[in-house]
């Protein structure tokens, strides 16, 4: 309800209309408390419509569906992009969820007991706040010496459509997460010639193994005791991906499974850059020491040129930027304390948790739980 201070009442407050923000208005809705979902852009799941052409879902279809919906059973075993969007829309339409469109948050803070949020032209005043504006809200764009007098193009991966544009020429992409690995193979299947920068020791592991998917795995052996998991999983990986050293990745000391929990990192699932790796059509580089004007010198000495690269350099969710830091549950590098629970009195974040067995379910979980500690 807006009262006549242009200040809208009500009791939830969510903010970021794709997968957490919907998730938990449905597990509200279903509930039967008031709430408002806002989002900054005009359409559902908008982080989704602006990720690049080939991307599927590296988790399984099964492990990736919402609370109340699973994905349809027509789609393929790792859904497309396309599909993921058009889930979230019909997830939106089949719990009746009304965003409201174009509200982008810029501040919140809680006065008197309660959350104040401003938008751009409007105020919301909430009992409770759930943030889900994404783990990859910002890009990370690190810089190197020399940067600025590269004569190519130096695009992050947000910024990726499909490796068309890049046919015929020699493209460096920075990183070696999932979307580093996957746009090497897109810029390959395009014609381009694709190298790759590998800063730190690496873990593969292959989509599938003996017909399960990866995620499936490590519901499983992350169940298991301290590193019992990855000691398990090691002799599985060895065979599935074999061993990537001669290429010139390093074998990461850690397991992936401890990986994700230590340091918060996903492995590469591979989606075919271990092959372009192991025929030669996908060069592995160090972490770049500095760009020169025709391309990039590494940090073990050797320069190479380029016409383009793609900075796969990950994402920030800034949080810090709603809520500064007095509060000490959100760090100053913007990543909150914890995911999924109440982190300060009526302020909630659901997304924001690097989970080992995919962001999706996980997000499912914690906007179960947000909802059943409002309602
Ligand atoms: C390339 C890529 C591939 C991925 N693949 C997988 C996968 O295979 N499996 C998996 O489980 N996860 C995957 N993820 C993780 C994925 O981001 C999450 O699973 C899921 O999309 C996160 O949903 P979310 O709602 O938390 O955030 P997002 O999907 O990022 O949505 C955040 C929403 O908040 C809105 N918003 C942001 N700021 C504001 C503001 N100030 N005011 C109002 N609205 C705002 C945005 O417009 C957006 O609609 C992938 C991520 C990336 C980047």
């Amino acid at each position: 309800m807006e009262n006549q201070a242009n200040t809208v009442e009500i009791e939830t407050l969510i903010v970021g209309a794709s997968a957490a923000g919907l998730a938990v208005a449905a597990g509200l809705k279903q509930r039967g408390r008031p709430f408002v979902l806002i989002e900054q852009s005009d359409q559902v799941a908008a982080a989704w419509r602006q990720h690049y052409d080939r991307l599927h879902l590296h988790t399984s279809r099964d492990l990736s569906g919402l609370p109340g919906l699973p994905m349809p059973r027509d789609y393929p075993r790792y859904p497309s992009r396309d599909q993921v969007i058009r889930y979230l829309e019909l997830y939106a339409a089949h719990f009746g969820l009304e965003p409201v469109f174009n509200q982008r948050l810029v501040s919140a803070e809680r006065v008197d007991g309660c959350w104040h949020a401003t938008t751009q032209g409007r105020r919301y005043r909430s009992a409770n706040l759930v943030l889900a504006t994404g783990y990859t809200r910002r890009p990370n764009l690190p810089e190197w010496p020399g940067q600025a007098g590269f004569a190519g193009p130096i695009i992050h991966s947000s910024a990726y459509r499909n490796g068309r544009p890049f046919a015929g020429q020699d493209v460096l992409v920075v990183g070696f997460g999932n979307s580093g690995g996957e746009i090497a193979v897109d810029l390959f299947e395009h014609g381009a010639r694709p190298a790759i920068a590998v800063r730190s020791p690496v873990n593969v592991v292959a989509r599938e193994t003996l017909g399960i998917p990866s995620l499936t795995w490590n519901l499983f052996l992350s169940r298991l005791p301290g590193n019992l998991g990855d000691w398990v999983a090691a002799p599985l990986v060895r065979v599935s991906v074999g061993d990537l050293t001669r290429y010139g990745l390093r074998k990461s000391k850690i397991g992936p499974i401890e990986q994700i929990k230590s340091q918060g990192q996903v492995p590469l699932i591979d989606v075919g850059t271990v092959k372009l790796i192991k025929r030669g059509q996908l060069t592995v580089y160090p972490g770049i020491e500095r760009f020169t004007p025709e391309g990039v010198v590494f940090t073990d000495g050797r320069a190479a040129a380029f016409d383009a690269v793609v900075l796969a350099t990950g994402y920030r969710p800034d949080l810090n930027e709603f809520i500064p830091d007095t509060s000490g549950v959100i760090g100053r590098d913007g990543v909150p304390a914890a995911s999924g629970r109440e982190l300060a009195p009526g302020l909630y974040v659901c997304g924001f948790y690097i989970s080992r067995t995919g962001m999706l379910r996980e997000i499912g979980i914690e906007a179960k739980r947000i909802a059943g500690l409002i309602g």
